[in-house]
């Protein structure tokens, strides 16, 4: 399944799923996205593609030629792909997938929102592909009625699990923070992939309590010296290189607190409302003050991460520009210069990839983080 806001409608149903940056994240985290991207480039897919739609591709290619990859890297080949498009390179990943494996594929539409003028309208599009196209096609896959109970089950267990979670989340308004945006990062699994599972709610409980305990104990995120960098990262979080990165930033006592990525789930409790389904999940993405759909569109990206930088007193920006991405990396320059005009917050783009090693460079990661340093530094003085 590509873009995760579709997920929901399938668990309704009782489906597994799975969904694309969450496998991808899960590849990365195992150390199997070298051998998997091998695979797909003997398929011949282009090094250039995006690396979530590769490892995809490679895992294919590896068992429909019988290649050796990790074991656990292996998925079940599915009954129907949800092809959420959120970006252009979403209709290539699902002809491939389709072409290749024969996957059914079941095209939505998610458009970016560019001016606040155009949400009804796209809003009543969007609609419109879920109670007419969607739900009568997962209908017919499972042959029996879509189940808006259940589905009214996982949104009253996803709100309590929000609810909790936002409690975390405030913690990183703390100074020093006790956690980082990279903890928050890998606790997502019991949001997406137990998704109605009430054990989501244990585990952000149990999250809480602790950063708790470490606020009473006095122990932060990083020591023993504490932060001296509040920092924002925008785009994927790097999944196969979360250690790389934090080996980077703590000696430098920075941390990563925040970014449009993560924060975008399911960031307001008070819009689940279990009694209305359907129109809670297309509200999510297309109503409210700031819908979600606008902030990956560059006039949204401005306003939101404006309103982090001040609730999170942020010090500077990292722009993570995956060499193979085509959502995350529009304007990225153009919001580092008018969010530092604004608020003399500086950043700096760091390019990369969050799966591929090829992309990586250590020596760029390097330089452009001694620069941010050293711009932040320069505005204290
Ligand atoms: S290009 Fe970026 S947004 Fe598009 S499918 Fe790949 S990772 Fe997702």
């Amino acid at each position: 399944m590509g873009f995760a806001p579709t997920f929901i409608f399938a668990f309704a149903m009782g489906m597994k799923c799975h969904f694309m940056a969450g496998y991808s994240a899960y590849c990365g985290g195992i150390g199997a996205a070298a051998e998997v991207l091998q695979a797909a480039e003997m398929g011949g897919d282009l090094a250039e593609s995006c690396s979530y739609h590769r490892l995809h591709m490679g895992m294919a290619e590896a068992v429909k030629r019988n290649i050796p990859i990790n074991p656990d890297a292996i998925l079940p080949i599915p009954d129907i792909m949800i092809a959420g498009r959120l970006c252009p390179e979403m209709a290539y990943y699902a002809e491939g997938l389709n072409r290749r494996l024969g996957v059914p594929v079941l095209p939505v539409e998610f458009p970016i929102v560019f001016d606040r003028e155009d949400v009804p309208r796209i809003k009543k599009y969007f609609a419109a592909q879920i109670k007419e196209t969607v739900i009568p096609t997962l209908e017919k896959v499972c042959g029996k009625p879509f189940d808006y109970d259940r589905m009214s089950e996982i949104l009253t267990v996803l709100k309590k699990v929000v609810t909790v979670r936002n409690k975390c989340w405030e913690f990183f308004k703390e100074k020093p923070s006790y956690w980082t945006l990279w903890d928050y990062g890998v606790s997502i699994a019991p949001l997406f992939y137990m998704m109605g599972d009430p054990v989501g709610i244990t585990y952000y409980e149990k999250l809480l309590k602790e950063l708790q305990e470490r606020k009473e104990k006095g122990i932060p995120a990083i020591g023993p010296e504490g932060e001296k960098y509040r920092l924002y990262w925008d785009g994927w979080l790097p999944w196969a290189f979360l250690g790389k990165f934090m080996r980077k930033l703590t000696p430098h006592a920075a941390v990563c607190l925040t970014g449009r990525y993560l924060w975008e789930f399911y960031p307001d409790p008070d819009m689940i409302d279990p009694e209305h389904p359907v129109e809670t999940w297309i509200n999510l993405y297309y109503d409210g003050k700031e819908p979600l759909a606008m902030e990956y569109a560059p006039k949204g990206a401005l306003h939101e991460i404006g309103n982090l930088i001040e609730d999170y007193s942020l010090d500077g920006m990292i722009m993570f520009s995956s060499k193979t991405c085509r959502l995350w990396n529009i304007s990225q320059l153009d919001v580092i210069d008018m969010l530092e005009k604004k608020y003399g917050v500086p950043g700096v783009i760091i390019e990369g990839d969050m799966i591929d090693p090829a992309m990586v460079s250590d020596s760029q990661i390097d330089t452009r983080l001694e620069a941010l340093f050293e711009l932040i530094d320069a505005r204290r003085r």
